[in-house]
C-alpha cells in the first residue's frame, strides 16, 4: 500500500508508531499528484515546498487539501474565479488555524465551481476536474476537486463547504464520505461566502472514522463568527464506539421518493441500503416532510440574494480584478465585474438583486423566509418521531462533461441535500454502491439540528453493514 492511499486514522496511526514521517506522507501525495493529476485535475495549486516545510515542522501532522475558498496565509485563493487571480490570502480561516493546531497541515489547493455555484465543477473558471471513476464524468460539485482528490487517492482527506449539497453530492459522486454541519458547528470566518445563512464546511474522507476524527478537528465556537454555539465539541470518534443500527428509527421521507427523473439505478441502490439497515436491527418509518416540493424554489431565491451581497465586495476596487478599459467610476465597477464573473455567477447575481428589489422584496425574499420556516419544521416534526432519516443523495449518478446545458436541469440534482441545509441540520452522504456501469452512488442520511454524534455513528453503523464500496477507478 501506498502511503497517499491512507486514510486519516491510518496516516495518524502510522505516523505516531514511527513508521514514516509528515514529510513521507506529503511526499508521497506530491508523487501522485505528479503522476495522474494531469487526468483527473483536481488541484488548483499545490505549494509543495511550502507543505513540505509544514511537514518537516510538524513530524506527527496529516495533510488535507482545501477547497479553493477557505483562506490560508500566503497561498492564493480563488474561488474558482478569474476574478481572484492573484489573490494571495493574508490570514488563516479559522477552520486552518484549527487544523494546524490539532495536527493538520493544509497541502493543496482543490478545484471547485467558481464562488462556490454549481453542481458539477464545470462552473471553474480555471480548469476542468474529472471524476477519478469515469474521467468522462463530472466529480460532482461545488466540492469536486476536494471530491475527486479524496476518491482519487491524491489527497488523505479533504475540506469541502456545502450550501445547499455541495459536500454531499460530489462525495456521492466520487465514492467518499462528506459530512455538512449544523449551520453554527463550524466557523465561517476566513471562508469566502457565498450565502451567509446556508454555508458550512465540513469534512471529505475515505471513512466514517475519518470524518468523525477531521470534523472534531475544525469544529467550535469561534468569537469570529457569532453563529457558533459556546458549548464543548463532543468527542467524535471516540463516540463512534458500539455504533449500531440496532433498535434506532430511521424515517424514509416519502416525498423524496416520489420525484421525477429518479436514475433506476439509484433507486435500486437506495433501496438496498435500506433493507442494510433494516437487517441490521433499524426500525424503519415512513414519515413525511410535506413542503420538500418547495424547497428549491426557496433556495433559489435565498442563496442568490444572499450572494448578490457578499459578491458586491468583488468590484475591482476593493477586492478583484481591475479592468483597464474603464474610463470613470461606473465603468470600472460594471467592466471589472463583467469580465471578472463567469455567466453561472451573473446569473445568481441578477436574480439576488431582483428579488431583494424593493418592489419585489416582500414577494420573493420574504414570503421565501417564511417557507424557510414551514421546511424546517418539518424537519423537527420528523426528528420528533425517527432519529435519523434515509434519502438518495442525488437523483442520478455522475453525469458526463457537458451532459447538462440548461441551468434548471443542474439545479435539480441538489433536489435531495437543498431541504436539510435550508433546515439548518446536519447530513452526510457514505458510499452505498456503485451503477452497473461502475459508477459510485452514495446514500444520504440526515439527522437534526447538532446532533452530529448521532448522525456519524449511523453512518458509521451503515458502512460496517454495506462493506467497502470498490468501483474501479480509472486512475
Ligand atoms: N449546487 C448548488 C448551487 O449551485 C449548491 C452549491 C453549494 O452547496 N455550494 O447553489
Amino acid at each position: 500500500m501506498e502511503l497517499y492511499e491512507l486514510g486519516i486514522k491510518a496516516a495518524q496511526e502510522g505516523l505516531s508508531k514511527g513508521e514514516f514521517t509528515s514529510m513521507e506522507l506529503v511526499e508521497s501525495i506530491i508523487s501522485r499528484v505528479h503522476a495522474v493529476d494531469g487526468k483527473v485535475g483536481a488541484y488548483l495549486t499545490f505549494d509543495e515546498e511550502g507543505a513540505l516545510e509544514l511537514a518537516k515542522a510538524n513530524p506527527g501532522a496529516v495533510p488535507i487539501a482545501i477547497k479553493d475558498l477557505i483562506n490560508v496565509s500566503g497561498q492564493p485563493c480563488t474561488c474558482g474565479s478569474k476574478i481572484l487571480k492573484g489573490y494571495v490570502s493574508p490570514y488563516d480561516a479559522t477552520v486552518v488555524k484549527n487544523l494546524k493546531s490539532n495536527g493538520f497541515i493544509p497541502a493543496g489547493r482543490v478545484n471547485m465551481d467558481e464562488f462556490a455555484m454549481g453542481s458539477s465543477t464545470e462552473n471553474s473558471a480555471l480548469g476542468v476536474t474529472r471524476n477519478p471513476y469515469a474521467l468522462d464524468r463530472v466529480p460532482g460539485g461545488s466540492s469536486g476537486g476536494s471530491a475527486a482528490a479524496v476518491g482519487g487517492d491524491l489527497c488523505i482527506a479533504a475540506l469541502g463547504t456545502d450550501t445547499g449539497g455541495s459536500i454531499r453530492q460530489p462525495a456521492s459522486f466520487c465514492n467518499c464520505v462528506g459530512v455538512k454541519p449544523s449551520y453554527g458547528r463550524v466557523s465561517r470566518f476566513g471562508v469566502t461566502a457565498f450565502a451567509s445563512s446556508l454555508d458550512q464546511v465540513g469534512p471529505m474522507t475515505k471513512s466514517v472514522e475519518d470524518a468523525a476524527i477531521l470534523l472534531k478537528a475544525i469544529a467550535g465556537h469561534d468569537d469570529m463568527d457569532g453563529t457558533t454555539p459556546l458549548d464543548a465539541v463532543p468527542d467524535y470518534p471516540a463516540l463512534l464506539e458500539g455504533a449500531t443500527l440496532k433498535g434506532v428509527k430511521i424515517g424514509l421521507p416519502k416525498e423524496y421518493f416520489e420525484v421525477s427523473g429518479f436514475d433506476p439505478e439509484v433507486k435500486r441502490i437506495t433501496e438496498e441500503a435500506i433493507r442494510r439497515c433494516e437487517a441490521a436491527g433499524a426500525e424503519l418509518v415512513e414519515v413525511s416532510l410535506p413542503h420538500t416540493e418547495y424547497a428549491m424554489a426557496v433556495y433559489y431565491i435565498i442563496a442568490p440574494a444572499e450572494a448578490s451581497a457578499n459578491l458586491a465586495r468583488f468590484d475591482g476596487v476593493r477586492y478583484g480584478h481591475r479592468s483597464d478599459k474603464a474610463v470613470d467610476v461606473m465603468s470600472l465597477y460594471m467592466k471589472s465585474r463583467a469580465e471578472g464573473f463567469g455567466p453561472e455567477v451573473k446569473r445568481r447575481i441578477i436574480m439576488g438583486t431582483y428579488v431583494l428589489s424593493s418592489g419585489y422584496y416582500d414577494a420573493y425574499y420574504g414570503r421565501a423566509q417564511k417557507v424557510r420556516t414551514l421546511i424546517k419544521r418539518d424537519f423537527d416534526e420528523a426528528f420528533a418521531k425517527v432519529d435519523a432519516l434515509l434519502t438518495p443523495c442525488s437523483p442520478t449518478p455522475a453525469f458526463r462533461h457537458g451532459e447538462l446545458q440548461d441551468p434548471l436541469t443542474m439545479y435539480l440534482n441538489d433536489l435531495f441535500t437543498i431541504p436539510s441545509a435550508l433546515a439548518g441540520v446536519c447530513a452526510a452522504s457514505v458510499p452505498s454502491g456503485a451503477t452497473s456501469a461502475g459508477l459510485p452512488v452514495g446514500v444520504q442520511f440526515i439527522c437534526g439540528g447538532f446532533e452530529e454524534t448521532r448522525l456519524l455513528k449511523v453512518c458509521k453503523a451503515f458502512e460496517e453493514a454495506t462493506g467497502r464500496v470498490s468501483p474501479r477507478r480509472e486512475v
